[in-house]
Parts: C-alpha cells; sequence; structure tokens
C-alpha cells in the first residue's frame, strides 16, 4: 500500500504540554509543515511567540483552524465542545479534526454533534508527564509511545491514514480501537492509577501535621512515586473522571474488590495468596520495560526530561 500523504498545515488548539510537544515534535521531524497555534490564555499565547512553537500564533481559534488540512485540539477535555463550536465556521472542507484527549467516548460525541459533516478522527497520544503549560513540552515525548485512534464507524478511511501517518512521523506508534474500548483500557492503565495516587496522597495531607512532615521526609518508602502521578493537572483529571465516569466506576469496583480479598490475606496471614500476586505483579513490570515503555533504571529516566 503507497504511504499516505501527510497533512501540509497543522493547527493546534491549546498549547500546553501536549499542543506545544506536537509543536516542537513538527519542527522537528517535519519541517515544511506549516504551522498555526492558539490557545485561551493570552500568557500562553505569548510564551507561544516567544518560544517560536508555531509559524503563527493567532488571537482565536477560528483564525489558527483557517486553510489547516488537520486540526487538533489539545485543550482539557470538558473543552472540546466549546472549542468546536468556536472553530466550525471556519474548518475547510476536507479537513481532518482530532485532538488529543484522555478520554474519548465523550470527545467523539461532543465533537460530531459541533461539526457534522466534517471528518471527526478523535485520537489520544497515550504519553505524557505531570507537568503543564507551553515551557513542559518537548520534541521527543511521543517517540516510540502508542497514540490510538478512534474513528467513528464509517469514517473515511483516507483521512485516518493521513492521521496515522502524521503520528507516526513524530515518533509514534499507531492503534485502532473504537472509543468505547479505549476508554475501558484507559479506566484501567491510567485513570485508575491516578485516582489511587490522589487518594493516597490526600490521605497523607489529611493527617496531623507531625506525622505528614514525617511522610515528607521518608517518602522514598513508595509515597514519592504517588506524588509525582498525583501533582498532575487538576483540570486535566476533573474532566478525564468527569468524562469516563462509567468505566472509571466499573474498574473501582473490580479494584475495591480485589483490596477486600487482600485484606482478608494479610487479616488471615496467607502470605502464599501475598507472594503470588506480587510475583505476579513483577512480571507484569518487566513486560513494560521489554517493550520498550519504560525505564529500568530507578528514576524510570524521567531526570532526562527534567526542565526540557
Ligand atoms: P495543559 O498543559 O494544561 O494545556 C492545555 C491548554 O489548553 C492550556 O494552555 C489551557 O489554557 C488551554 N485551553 C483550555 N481551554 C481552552 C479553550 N477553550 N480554547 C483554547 N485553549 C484552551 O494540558 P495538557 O497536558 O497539554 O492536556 C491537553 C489534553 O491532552 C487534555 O485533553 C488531556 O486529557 C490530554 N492528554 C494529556 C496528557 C498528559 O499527560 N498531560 C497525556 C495525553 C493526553 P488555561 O491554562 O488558561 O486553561
Amino acid at each position: 500500500m503507497p504511504a499516505a500523504a501527510l497533512p501540509g498545515h497543522v493547527a493546534l488548539i491549546g498549547l500546553g504540554l501536549i499542543g506545544s510537544s506536537i509543536a516542537r515534535a513538527v519542527a522537528e521531524r517535519l519541517p515544511n509543515m506549516s504551522v498555526s497555534g492558539y490557545d485561551a490564555d493570552p500568557a500562553t499565547r505569548a510564551t507561544a511567540r516567544e518560544l517560536g512553537l508555531a509559524g503563527r500564533i493567532t488571537e482565536t481559534a477560528g483564525e489558527a483552524v483557517t486553510g489547516a488540512d488537520l486540526i487538533i485540539l489539545c485543550v482539557p477535555v470538558g473543552a472540546m465542545g466549546a472549542v468546536a463550536q468556536e472553530i466550525r465556521d471556519h474548518v475547510s472542507p476536507g479537513a481532518i479534526i482530532s485532538d488529543v484527549g484522555s478520554s474519548k467516548a465523550s470527545v467523539l460525541a461532543a465533537l460530531t454533534e459541533a461539526l457534522p459533516g466534517h471528518h471527526v478522527i478523535p485520537a489520544h497520544p497515550v504519553a505524557g508527564t505531570e507537568r503543564s503549560g507551553p515551557e513542559a513540552g518537548f520534541a521527543s515525548l511521543f517517540h516510540n509511545r502508542w497514540c490510538i485512534l478512534t474513528p467513528p464507524e464509517g469514517a473515511d478511511a483516507d483521512k485516518v491514514a493521513k492521521l496515522s501517518a502524521f503520528w507516526e512521523a513524530l515518533g509514534a506508534n499507531v492503534d485502532l480501537m473504537d472509543a468505547p474500548h479505549h476508554d475501558l483500557v484507559l479506566a484501567v492503565t491510567s485513570h485508575l492509577p491516578h485516582l489511587i495516587a490522589y487518594t493516597i496522597v490526600g490521605t497523607a495531607s489529611d493527617l496531623e501535621s507531625v506525622t505528614r512532615s514525617e511522610v515528607i521526609k521518608y517518602s522514598a518508602g513508595g509515597f514519592r512515586d504517588f506524588t509525582r502521578i498525583a501533582a498532575s493537572d487538576p483540570t486535566m483529571w476533573r474532566d478525564v473522571f468527569l468524562n469516563n465516569k462509567d468505566a472509571v466506576l466499573d474498574m473501582l469496583q473490580r479494584f475495591s474488590e480485589d483490596l477486600t480479598a487482600l485484606q482478608r490475606a494479610i487479616r488471615w496471614g496467607d502470605g502464599d495468596a501475598l507472594f503470588d500476586l506480587f510475583s505476579r505483579t513483577r512480571a507484569v513490570r518487566r513486560s513494560i520495560i521489554e517493550e520498550g515503555q519504560d525505564d529500568d533504571r530507578p528514576d524510570f529516566g524521567r531526570s532526562d526530561h527534567i526542565g526540557s
């Protein structure tokens, strides 16, 4: 099959961690592609101009998408519908409208409702950090990470191929699935772990101050790794839980049942059950490293990106 043509002009709405990382990756890997960008926050627009993130940073979302053949919404999931309304009169016929939101079914519904007759192909690059804003992005964020496309039934195959080619050019591996399945998978791999981290760190912050200072002091005992996840953007994660409610509640129910079983094993001194579970979980970690989805170093290789 011949390689799909790449888009000539990409418009990025939202220039935070993900939007600015796309801009940087395009500049590095697809230097001939035109990039325009817009962010609702004037301070972010000013920073984006200083950083030279795009050829054109505009004062409205409509101006940014004018003439683009690929439009990517990089805003919190709860803002997708409003942005789609803002751009609807400026989208070129034949343009692909995509996004990077962490949940997909509600985004697909919001975009198709606001932009009837257009080529809506949602996507989710499964890559990120706990940091936000235009300065937090970096060009290699998507390298060897998965980007999941969730085209609706009947989506134009050429447009899907074009969007896949775009993400592959940024270094990502592309997978296709339907939006509800994406939401179920991500509820387990991302949304539930974030909820657990928010809970654990929240519990520690509610402790009386003497104990809390000890928690900070001795955080290397495991707590520290949860705080990294629990430092993630509050707006983004509020929207993820409100928009992937059913799958998250479903997985939370299963998690509570497993936690109860673990509680029982500890109470009854069932060391075999504990050892068995911990051996299985260690094997999961090994598989993630073998598939190149994390680093074996003690800091998971994350120090590479501090300040980048
Ligand atoms: P971010 O760093 O906070 O950037 C989002 C940007 O969008 C902010 O500058 C925000 O401005 C702007 N914005 C909000 N509403 C807008 C609107 N109506 N019009 C234009 N701009 C608007 O967040 P991010 O981490 O890049 O996340 C963006 C999307 O990527 C989210 O949907 C998230 O679920 C998804 N995602 C995130 C990660 C991750 O690890 N962070 C990974 C994969 C996917 P204000 O600051 O003024 O609100």
